[in-house]
């Protein structure tokens, strides 16, 4: 657990054999008005949510949580925090949303063979992962959250409803799965995910001056050198196609 800035939080995951994704808080605690950014792996729950008050949050104070995009080391424990938060809002990219509001777990397991893999090994049941969705986003939305402003992008490729948050002021960027630290990006591979949108997406980011990095896992970064998304996506770029 880690403070990025006064009103942005970082609560490192818990990897298992299955990663467990990174959660942001933003906000400014004053304002009471706090955003928890993605949720985690199966089991998680109690621990993100300690994390949460060991920040020194009340749990009256989370408003909503915003989804990067909805694959299970993301998604995996919102029910158990929302089970302890359930005022929370859930804010999620339209493509993704409307999955979850049908019960369409295919976003969330990616692969059939992992879906079973992972309904064995957590008892998860079929249906697990639907949810009523209180905001759709789609891409150009400026958030007001908690005294700070973050600009929404829709960037498919690792997911068909990948967004990102932008902090235009403070040039941080919380990309979710689509930019890691050390040139790596998030696979493409899975169900809904597309090397060329991928590719695309990277090319948006690597518009955006950002100082700050808080990707999905890994090292977050300080101080990221100019030019390290297009970097990035010249370096993958002959496999994005
Ligand atoms: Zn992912
Ligand atoms: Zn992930």
């Amino acid at each position: 657990m880690k403070q990025i800035r006064e009103d942005v939080y970082f609560i490192q995951g818990q990897d298992e054999m299955i990663p467990d994704s990174h959660c942001y808080l933003i906000g400014s605690p004053s304002s009471k008005d706090i955003s928890l950014v993605d949720a985690g792996l199966m089991g998680k729950g109690n621990y993100k949510v300690g994390a949460i008050q060991e920040l020194g949050f009340e749990l009256s104070d989370i408003k909503r949580v915003i989804m990067t995009h909805t694959h299970l080391d993301h998604i995996g424990c919102l029910g158990e925090i929302l089970e302890a938060i359930p005022h929370a809002e859930l804010w999620v990219h339209t493509i993704e949303a409307e999955a979850l509001e049908q019960g369409d777990e295919k976003a969330v397991y990616g692969m059939n063979m992992f879906e079973s893999m992972c309904q064995a090994q957590y008892g998860i049941k079929p249906g697990a992962f639907k949810f009523e969705v209180d905001r759709k986003l789609d891409g150009g939305e400026t958030l007001e959250l908690g005294d700070t402003k973050w600009e929404v992008l829709h960037i498919p490729g690792h997911s068909a409803g990948s967004i990102a948050l932008y902090d235009r002021k403070g040039k941080i960027l919380i990309p979710g799965d689509t930019v890691y630290a050390d040139y790596a990006i998030g696979r493409f591979d899975l169900h809904g995910a597309n090397g060329a949108q991928l590719k695309e997406s990277l090319m948006t980011l690597a518009e955006l001056e950002v100082d700050i990095l808080l990707p999905g896992h890994n090292r977050i970064v300080g101080a990221l050198p100019p030019g390290y998304i297009l970097e990035t996506a010249k370096q993958w770029g002959q496999y994005l196609s």
